[in-house]
């Protein structure tokens, strides 16, 4: 099979490798489309903190496929089988493992972080990190459900209760997921917080009640006007600056909840009022991976209830991960897949994510 090795030090070899036969317990999985993470691009520009990576390993832990071989003692799954790869895999042992916490396990590896992922034809995972996908969904839709898991982790934290006002600070791929979540968990009204023209668009056409381009306009004066009170009851902070999270903690009403969502730069600091904590008794919350929602948004995905369609711009074959790690950077794609299978049409085609 072709798969595309990093290397380190920014470095992509693509190359013919021979694929391993199965474990007992594990499934072939032939790649339909791998979405490229802030994640990979901070390994791939050596960011330390955000993953701990051994090159050479095959990168991409947001991917969908289809089941081609199954391991003797697989039960849940066929081939054919559409599915979602959850990448990150416990140790079930540790103190946190054991509390309940699995997802500050101590020894927490992930599928195309630590061992070989999605930027390949096929890959071998476990049988149990595999979720099934409806067929009649596109399976370039089954790549956005591990960032959608992860959403579904905030959410969940942030605690939306219905009739609440949400305030979505970020017009990324999670900005737009992150709107949809709100609107599904019954929020009254919500506003995103979108600087990009075009963004703000889709942004009302997946169900944002208001857009705000915070460069322009006075933000925290809209939020006041449109929610009739001091701020957002809920403020979900996706975009990982300094200025969003002082935004976040500005916009956030009496008694309010702030999710730092975003995954921030290695040693990232912000100076924070004690004193707006008090008085307006803040509830300040981070949100890391996606323990148990895996299953939840798959079924979302299948559903149908989450829109997708304008969310992936951009696709590339395997061998141009390094070109589609640069778009994914680019303010005029928002998610870049890489599809092993793409066709020629859809490469010359430049916009061929679905
Ligand atoms: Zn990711
Ligand atoms: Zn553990």
């Amino acid at each position: 099979m072709k798969a595309t090795y990093f290397l380190g030090n920014g470095k992509f070899e693509t190359k013919e490798v021979p694929l391993r036969k199965p474990e007992a317990d594990e499934v072939v999985v032939k790649v339909a489309a791998c979405g490229i993470c802030g994640t990979d691009i901070h390994i791939y520009h050596g960011d330390k903190g955000s993953a701990d990576v051994t090159p050479p390993v095959i990168l991409g832990h947001e991917f969908s496929g289809i089941v081609e071989e199954i391991g003797a003692n697989v039960t849940s799954l066929q081939v054919g089988d559409h599915v979602t790869v959850d990448p990150n895999i416990y140790c079930g042992s540790c103190h946190y493992c054991k509390i309940g916490k699995k997802n500050m396990c101590r020894n927490l590896f992930a599928i195309g972080v630590n061992r070989d992922g999605g930027f390949a034809e096929k890959c071998v995972v476990p049988e149990k990190q595999c979720v099934l996908l409806d067929k009649k969904i596109p399976l370039e839709y089954g790549a956005m459900t591990e960032p959608l898991a992860c959403c579904l982790r905030g959410i969940d934290i942030a605690d939306i209760r219905p009739g609440n006002t949400v305030l979505v600070i970020g017009d990324g791929a999670i900005g737009l997921l992150m709107v949809q979540l709100a609107k599904l968990a019954g929020a009254s009204k919500v506003i995103l917080s979108a600087p990009i023209d075009s963004r703000r668009e889709i942004g009302l056409a997946l169900g944002a009640d208001v857009v705000v381009n915070p460069v322009k306009e006075d933000l925290l004066g809209r939020i006041r006007e449109e929610f009739r009170s001091d701020g957002a009851d809920v403020v979900i902070e996706c975009v990982g600056s300094i200025q969003a999270t002082g935004q976040a903690v500005e916009a956030a009403d009496r008694g309010g909840t702030v999710l730092l969502f975003s995954v921030p730069k290695a040693g990232a600091t912000y100076c924070l009022s004690m004193e707006s904590v008090f008085q307006k008794e803040l509830k300040i919350c981070g949100s890391f991976v996606n323990p148990d929602t895996h299953g939840r948004a798959a079924a979302l995905i299948s559903s149908g209830k989450i829109r997708l369609e304008p969310i992936l711009t951009h696709a590339f074959p395997i061998d141009q991960l390094e070109d589609a790690i640069h778009m994914q950077m680019r303010a005029d794609s928002i998610k870049v897949l890489v599809k092993p299978g793409i066709t020629e049409m859809e490469r010359n085609s430049g916009i061929a994510a679905r």
